[in-house]
């Protein structure tokens, strides 16, 4: 079994109305492009930051640019009219968990992937809003990320942690901590470990300025030693990028000795062979 569920029907941007994505000829090219991979769990997780509801949970001027669309329509769509699992793409905003629930809870999901594109105001992977100014100091960014990653992982309000460590987005291009990285990972991972959260391995980082997977091989591993599966995702926003450098990620897993992978429906979770 191999699955992709952090994918999206669209690229980034405001300007990707659904009418024109969420269709079922869209959602079949990705089904079309996934089967020619060997890729038979297809599920996709829309941005919560997408849905007008999503802006009673955080009030932010890029969020206020992206909240456009109706979450239960988006729901409707990916049950009624496509053969793919529902997820959802949501973020963790420290202090905002009891309005991430309403917003999750009642709805058909079958996954709910959690992410930190955000430390306070500064964005991690976003020009426009890029944490990373003139003295911005690494070492404080990346401990409040990892931090915020073990808080994540202990609402229990996510089933998969996303690209674990998007803080190295920009590599070198942007100030990074010296020395052995664990110092950080540590921090978060009591709550991964307590959670038995699956952690992401996403082939995304690959297409990024780091050009590495997420997340690095010593994080994986302090989160196998936990005890926690893996999840293994694209993050494609096209079909062309559905299962993209999958070869790298299998060679990485199977170094690791991982030899399972998480599958979800209707937010259970169970374990398959990878092949
Ligand atoms: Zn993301
Ligand atoms: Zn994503």
């Amino acid at each position: 079994m191999l699955t992709d569920y952090h994918v999206h029907l669209r690229p980034d941007g405001p300007a990707t109305p659904p009418q024109e994505y969420f269709t079922a000829a869209n959602a079949e090219a990705y089904r079309a492009a996934a089967t020619e991979r060997g890729i038979a769990e297809l599920g996709v997780s829309e941005h919560i930051y997408r849905f007008t509801e999503s802006l009673r949970i955080w009030d932010n001027p890029l969020w206020r640019e992206f909240a456009l669309d109706d979450v239960d329509a988006y729901c409707a769509f990916v049950r009624d009219e496509t053969d793919l699992r529902l997820g959802i793409e949501a973020d963790f905003i420290p202090g905002r968990e009891d309005r991430v629930e309403t917003f999750l809870a009642d709805r058909p999901w079958d996954y709910v992937v959690g992410s930190i594109h955000f430390v306070g105001d500064g964005a991690l992977d976003h020009e426009d809003y890029d944490i990373w100014g003139p003295g911005t100091d690494p070492d404080k960014v990346w401990s409040t990320y990892f931090e915020w990653l073990g808080e994540l992982a202990r609402t229990g309000q996510y089933d998969i942690l996303a690209h674990p460590d998007l803080v190295k987005h920009w590599g070198r291009r942007r100030p990074f901590p010296e020395g052995d990285l664990r110092r950080f990972y540590d921090l978060a991972m009591e709550g991964i470990a307590e959670s038995g959260i699956a952690i992401e391995v996403s082939t995304a980082g690959l297409r990024k300025p780091v050009g590495e997977l997420y997340p690095t091989k010593e994080f994986l591993a302090m989160c196998l030693e936990a005890g926690n599966p893996v999840a293994l995702s694209s993050d494609a926003h096209t079909p062309e990028h559905l299962g993209f450098g999958y070869d790298e990620a299998l060679a990485f897993l199977d170094e690791l000795g991982v030899r399972e992978l998480a599958v979800f429906e209707g937010r259970e979770r169970r374990l398959e062979p990878i092949g």
